[in-house]
């Protein structure tokens, strides 16, 4: 699961909701970006 934020209200939406419809349910900006959460560190054995 992708949890995407809204660029204006910085409203919390899920690809899910995106997939539907991607538009802001709280302030209908159609711009989105991904915050930065866990960064995965993978090492090469
Ligand atoms: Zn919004």
């Amino acid at each position: 699961m992708v949890v995407y934020k809204c660029f204006k209200c910085k409203n919390k939406l899920k690809d899910e909701d995106l997939k539907k419809r991607f538009v802001c349910p709280a302030c209908g900006s159609k711009i989105f970006y991904k915050p930065r959460t866990k960064v995965k560190t993978v090492k090469a054995e």
